[in-house]
């Protein structure tokens, strides 16, 4: 499994582009970065998404989607196979509504026959296979509701965790258990953030509670070092090998 970082920085910091990882290049992971070029410098195409999961709507993880649909919508020929978009309760509103404010209601509709994107509600305790994945979904605390992070693994047992946004909560530490590699916000360096966010010594109690997970820290505010966690970065792009295989 490879997990390509393309968007390593919180809502408005200036450290990394907004919210965006990709899985094998099929699975697109919250959409604020500004995906269809950062796929192509990950020498992959917006083609071949097949799943987009997005774990909450604030505009850092969803608000570049519309260019991802419109350019599936326009290209030549059309990507064959099917886009699901998968989230929270009202995700298909969310983006039609995206799309609408965007860029007006004809792009909707373009979009809706072109694409043609299969919506997939998930709420906690969802598991289901999506596009070859099995995707564990789990309600997290967060400013804005319905919040999740997801847990996705691959058919040969390899699978990388997403907090999304929370704060400590009971949803969020299920979703890390059994994670080869869990990509965990950590939106403060120096003491607890509001709005829901997770802060360093956050993590270090998550970390300290799940030894066998590798902590891969994003959503930053700004790029320092942790003991015993990897730091993201925009572009950083690792191999995943299950704890078995
Ligand atoms: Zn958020």
């Amino acid at each position: 499994m490879r997990l390509t970082v393309l968007g390593s920085g919180s809502a408005f910091s200036t450290c990394g582009c907004n919210a965006g990882y990709l899985v094998d290049g099929r699975v697109l992971v919250d959409c604020g970065a500004p995906v269809p070029a950062l796929v192509r410098r990950a020498a992959t195409s917006v083609d071949a998404i097949r799943l987009v999961l997005l774990t909450h709507f604030h505009a850092d993880h969803c608000f570049t989607l519309p260019t991802v649909l419109g350019a599936r919508a326009f290209a030549q020929p059309v990507a064959p196979g099917t886009l699901v978009i998968a989230g929270p309760v009202g995700t298909r509103e969310y983006v039609s509504r995206l799309l609408s404010v965007g860029y007006g209601s004809h792009i909707r509709h373009d979009v809706d026959a072109n694409v043609a994107p299969e919506y997939v509600v998930l709420q906690d305790g969802r598991d289901i296979d999506i596009a070859g994945y099995r995707v564990q979904s789990h309600a997290v605390v967060h400013s804005t509701g319905p919040s999740l992070a997801y847990r996705v693994t691959d058919a040969d047992g390899a699978s990388v965790g997403f907090s999304g946004d929370s704060e400590l909560c009971g949803g969020l530490r299920r979703s890390i258990a059994g994670c080869d590699l869990y990509v965990c916000e950590c939106t403060g360096w120096d003491g607890p953030e509001p709005g829901g966010h997770l802060w360093r010594g956050d993590v270090e109690t998550l970390m300290a509670e799940h030894p066998s997970t590798r902590f891969l820290l994003s959503h930053l505010s700004e790029r320092r070092t942790l003991p015993g966690a990897l730091i993201a970065h925009d572009m950083l792009s690792l191999e995943i090998v299950s704890a078995g295989g």
